[in-house]
């Protein structure tokens, strides 16, 4: 099916863009990668009257890792955030989840604000900005804001953003030290969303217990969660088989999957035991070798 007619503004700077947004209101979507909006639109289960396309916009696309922060414009692509100097040493999880995200040509085009805006309950990048405590900034006509990515993500396609709000960017903190982490999940094929995954993060003091945990699933409730339920199993204790297997069994208490035509409510909740499991082992394997644990 092709889209219903839209205007098409191409503005050239941030204010032009939230000036037009202002304007339309609801009538209007901003567009970045395209690769979830334009889906929609030819489908017709979207039909904004006039459509601001970021691409135009200088100055979004940045993507550094500075000290303990991944720095990301909204318009970085989600292959340049992938193929970042350094990142996969320093964070494999967050590449490890990017590589999952449909395919390579999907990520050159979609973006990391644009995946976190759109807020499908199975993104990825749902989980890295949970796991990874990011900070949100949004303008608007009325200024600037900074917003937790907990209160960033409101529930399934909803975000904190109004419909005169841009993301412009966002930090991730990403701890150095003794810190190992990695992302895994389940999909009935690569590149198809998740039917759930998982993110997890381990700090370790000198003696090797968990100083930090953070684990961020997505496929499992309306939106990414955190499961504080595993991660209080994990800190203060060695990562030994029997400590990752309790936080394991302990994660089903933080989900709240629903059942579809991809997987029961049930499965989703076993595979994400299954899963946080893997990641745990893997993620205390890479803190004990230091932060280069990555392949
Ligand atoms: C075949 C296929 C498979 C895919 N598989 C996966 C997958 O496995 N995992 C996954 O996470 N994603 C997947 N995607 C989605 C992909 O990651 C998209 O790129 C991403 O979700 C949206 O990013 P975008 O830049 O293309 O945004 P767009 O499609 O341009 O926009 C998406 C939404 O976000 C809004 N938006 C965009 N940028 C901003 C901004 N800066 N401020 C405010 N609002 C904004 C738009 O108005 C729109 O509502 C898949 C897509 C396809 C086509």
């Amino acid at each position: 099916m092709k889209p219903p007619p839209f205007e098409y503004l191409a503005p050239r700077s941030l204010d032009e863009a939230v000036a037009a947004l202002a304007e339309h209101g609801d009538e209007a979507k901003a567009m970045a990668g395209g690769q979830s909006l334009v889906p929609l639109l030819a489908f017709r289960l979207a039909r904004p009257s006039v459509i601001v396309d970021l691409n135009g916009v200088g100055g979004l696309d940045g993507a550094r890792l500075e000290g303990d922060t991944l720095e990301l414009g909204a318009l970085a692509r989600q292959r340049d955030v992938e193929r970042l100097p350094g990142l996969r040493q320093r964070c494999p999880m967050v590449v490890e989840a990017i590589e999952q995200i449909g395919h390579v040509a999907i990520r050159n085009r979609g973006t990391v604000g644009g995946s976190l805006a759109h807020a499908d309950p199975a993104a990825e990048w749902t989980a890295l900005a949970l796991a990874l405590d990011a900070e949100c900034d949004l303008v608007g006509p009325s200024g600037a804001r900074t917003v937790a990515a907990r209160e960033f993500l409101v529930s399934t396609f909803m975000t904190a953003l109004e419909p005169d709000e841009l993301l412009t960017g966002l930090r991730l903190r990403v701890p150095n030290g003794r810190t190992g982490s990695c992302f895994t999940e389940l999909a009935r094929r690569h590149g198809d969303f998740a039917l759930a995954g998982v993110g997890a993060l381990l700090t370790l003091d000198e003696g090797g217990a968990v100083a930090e945990a953070r684990i961020a699933l997505i496929g499992v409730a309306e939106t990414a969660v955190r499961s504080p339920s595993a991660e209080r199993c994990l800190v203060g204790h060695p990562p030994t088989a029997e400590v990752v297997a309790e936080a394991a069994a302990a994660v089903a208490d933080d989900l709240d999957p629903n059942s579809d035509i991809h997987a029961s409510a049930d499965y989703r909740r076993h595979v994400s035991g299954v899963l946080l499991r893997r990641a745990l082992e893997t993620a205390a394997a890479r803190a004990r070798g230091g932060t280069d644990g990555a392949a």
